[in-house]
């Protein structure tokens, strides 16, 4: 995961408006698109032609005016693979508004699908599922899901049944059966149970809710909204976000392994307060900052 932009609403001398990726085996899956965001994305080691899924969480400035720049830049760049699309139903209207009025004709297709709670799409290697937030407009968090993983490969199981070392080993690892000298092989000969995939959760703007708690349950790694401190817990409120603490809170319910903090409000100069308040109550907290890289690691 790259934490491209950390900031709420305005950005900072430190920190760019909101954007998350994830990467595995060459696919990327992008969460919002604050302005900007292109030239992280250049900066780093995510690529403009690859297999990606752009996840938007809701329609306010911060979190979706980055997409249009970013969509031109790929389109002078030539690309030609199919990109999946994922945000509130009005997203697809502001795209085509936008890109007719700037004369922007996209090189590649556009795969759009309308968030709404429930498993919204299957990329290579996951499966995204959307919950709504509470936010002051319509709103979704999305949670990111590795497919499970095949079990542990037990070398002498396949000695035993006669297969040869080599090309077959490799496809029974990969969850594929063969046929060794007419009689099929399952993969389940040879290997444990299947082992879960990690899970990522990105709340977007929101209020915590008990829904969101269910929703990120067991999360390997949870990003949540953290715009105030506690002790502005009333803007919080009234904006409709989310302190540290009540970020914290939410991770303890969830059963959450990982808590990152991010969208912070310019108002604070240094996010050390919040950190300090989210670990009294989940103490596996990290504050995001722009540029900074967490490998998730898999479940026991
Ligand atoms: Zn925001
Ligand atoms: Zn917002």
């Amino acid at each position: 995961m790259t934490f491209l932009g950390t900031s709420a609403a305005v950005p900072t001398a430190d920190r760019g408006l909101p954007a998350v990726a994830v990467k595995r085996e060459g696919e990327v899956v992008l969460m919002d698109c604050g302005e900007g965001v292109q030239r992280r994305v250049l900066s780093g080691s995510l690529g403009l032609g690859g297999d990606m899924t752009i996840l938007i969480t809701h329609l306010h400035g911060d979190h979706v005016t980055g997409l249009l720049g970013l969509l031109q830049t790929m389109s002078l760049a030539q690309r030609r693979e199919p990109l999946n699309l994922v945000g509130p139903q009005k997203l697809l209207k502001w795209l085509e508004v936008t890109s007719e009025l700037l004369h922007i004709g996209l090189t590649f297709p556009i795969h759009f699908s309308t968030a709404k709670p429930g498993v919204v799409l299957r990329t290579g290697g996951f499966r995204i599922r959307a919950a709504r937030a509470a936010h002051s407009v319509e709103a979704f968090s999305y949670l990111v899901e590795e497919f499970r993983r095949p079990g542990v490969f037990h070398p002498e199981r396949a000695k035993s049944l006669g297969v040869p070392e080599g090309k077959l080993w490799s496809r029974l690892q990969k969850g594929k059966s063969i046929k060794l000298e007419g009689e099929r092989v399952e993969p389940s000969q040879v290997t444990g149970p299947p082992r879960p995939g990690r899970k990522i959760g990105y709340s977007g703007d929101t209020r915590p809710s008990a829904e969101l708690a269910r929703f990120f349950s067991g999360c390997d790694l949870l990003i949540f909204d953290s715009t105030f401190r506690d002790s502005d817990r009333e803007k919080a409120v009234e904006r409709k976000h989310s302190t540290s603490l009540e970020a914290a809170e939410l991770a303890r319910k969830a059963k959450a392994r990982h808590l990152v903090l991010t969208h912070f409000s310019a108002r604070y100069t240094s996010v050390s307060s919040l950190v300090r308040e989210a670990r009294s109550v989940f103490p596996n907290t990290t504050a995001a900052s722009d540029g900074l890289s967490i490998e998730v690691a898999y479940p026991e």
